[in-house]
């Protein structure tokens, strides 16, 4: 299994597709996911290349890890969530639908439910309040 550039997180990287950025530094660039599964449901990419789990060198992955219990941990404050599901899918057969390595944070409460995969696009005004909500609290923290 290669790693296609022509992928839409790559096309995001280069900034030729738009998105609502929370946080970015070399190693990783963090946005709203624009079908959110649950309020606040934001995605973690690399900077490398790499197409999933299975084909990342240890070291970025043990980076964007870092980063995504930072911003995991900034999008529960900023929200005020009660718990974040994160999620990482490998492959097709793994659920894994854009081919560039991504962890889903989604933040929780109690009793209620992801929706389920595919919900309609999210409103963007609401996507770029979150963002601004979840970078307010990062840029609290530097
Ligand atoms: P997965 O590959 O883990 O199954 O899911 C890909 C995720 O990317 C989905 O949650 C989907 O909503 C999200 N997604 C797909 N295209 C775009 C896009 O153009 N922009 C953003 N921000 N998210 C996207």
């Amino acid at each position: 299994m290669h790693y296609d550039p022509n992928n839409i997180f790559a096309k995001i990287l280069e900034g030729k597709i738009p998105c609502h950025k929370v946080y970015e530094d070399d190693a990783v660039l963090s946005f709203m996911d624009i079908m959110p599964r649950s309020p606040g449901h934001l995605l973690v990419i690399p900077k490398t290349p790499a197409r999933n789990l299975l084909d990342i060198a240890p070291d970025d992955l043990a980076a964007t890890i870092r980063r995504v219990q930072l911003i995991a941990l900034a999008a529960k404050k900023a929200l005020g969530a009660e718990g974040i599901t994160l999620q990482q899918f490998s492959e097709a057969a793994g659920g894994q639908e854009v081919f560039h390595l991504h962890f889903h944070i989604l933040p929780r409460w109690e009793g209620v439910r992801l929706a389920a995969p595919h919900p309609p696009q999210a409103d963007h005004k609401v996507l770029a309040e979150q963002a601004a909500k979840i970078r307010a609290v990062l840029e609290g923290q530097s």
